[in-house]
């Protein structure tokens, strides 16, 4: 089994609109701005709570925006933003998306704080704890374990910026070790889950991405973007995609095609540039 598995830069997975309370752009907007740069696919997510009642007014405007016959080629997709809240990866969602009754395109799960056991803690608390004596290894361990847990209650996530919570505590993603990645590569695999490359928080990095990309995940590229000028405009996602040795689409002609893998063998399958499509012929 063959296909393209580069990163496509003509798709943006992560675009909030006005239905945050800390963006500028409405969802049209974005959708306009999506296809002035010619994106073919454009995911409009916000931030959701538990407490969140909006999401079905939410949902019928992008059904409505992508079925707009002048919305051309861009698809509209949707999504919610969900913080991870707890040790056992219960996730910040309204009631009826957690039981699956109202179904969104991808619910991502985002690292805005570190998932406690008895609750969600501020950065502020953690480097307060690692300080009293909590390892370093222990915190990460239980980040991973809960990140795991979650991507497990959900049948459609995404993982919004993998690992940005990590500065905020003190530490790197060369703090983990290779089966925290390799572990959770596993769980995002066998769960299809998408991991992003994100533009707006730089992250996960080369090393992470390596080894998601071995373990056959899906990996989309995403800006993050809080007002449509920003929208499906890369420059951090390009330079981790090179270090990571990814490929893009749209393709440098001059470089190389990168490595890339079977999902269902696990076969590497190296400088297969003859199989890759051509994206201008698409
Ligand atoms: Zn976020
Ligand atoms: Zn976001």
């Amino acid at each position: 089994m063959t296909f393209d598995r580069r990163l496509d830069l003509l798709a943006d997975h992560h675009v909030h609109s006005t239905f945050s309370d800390d963006a500028q752009s409405t969802l049209a907007e974005n959708v306009s701005a999506a296809r002035a740069l010619g994106l073919r696919e454009l995911r409009l997510v916000d931030h959701v709570r538990t407490s969140t009642t909006w999401v079905p007014e939410f949902l019928g405007a992008v059904a409505a925006l992508d079925r707009l016959a002048d919305a051309g080629p861009v698809a509209v997709l949707s999504g919610v933003e969900a913080k991870i809240l707890d040790a056992r990866g219960t996730l910040d969602l309204p009631p009826e998306i957690a039981t699956g009754m109202l179904r969104v395109g991808r619910i991502l799960i985002a690292d805005h704080q570190y998932p406690g056991i008895d609750g969600p803690l501020s950065p502020g608390t953690v480097l307060e704890r690692r300080a009293a004596g909590w390892p370093a290894s222990d915190v990460l361990d239980g980040l991973v374990h809960a990140t795991i847990l979650a991507m497990k209650s959900v049948d459609n996530a995404q993982l919004a910026h993998l690992f940005s919570l990590l500065p905020k505590i003190g530490l790197t993603e060369d703090d983990l070790d290779d089966d925290h990645l390799t572990t959770l590569a596993s769980a995002a695999a066998a769960t299809g889950t998408a991991v992003e490359v994100n533009e707006k928080w730089g992250c996960p990095g080369p090393r992470s991405l390596r080894v998601m990309r071995e373990a056959g995940v899906r990996l989309v590229a995403s800006t993050d973007s809080h007002q449509c000028g920003d929208v499906g405009r890369y420059r951090r996602v390009v330079a981790l995609a090179d270090e990571a040795g990814l490929g893009t689409i749209p393709g440098d002609k001059e470089s190389t095609p990168a490595p890339w893998s079977d999902p269902i063998s696990g076969d590497r399958l190296d400088n297969r540039a003859g199989q890759v499509a051509d994206p201008a012929s698409r």
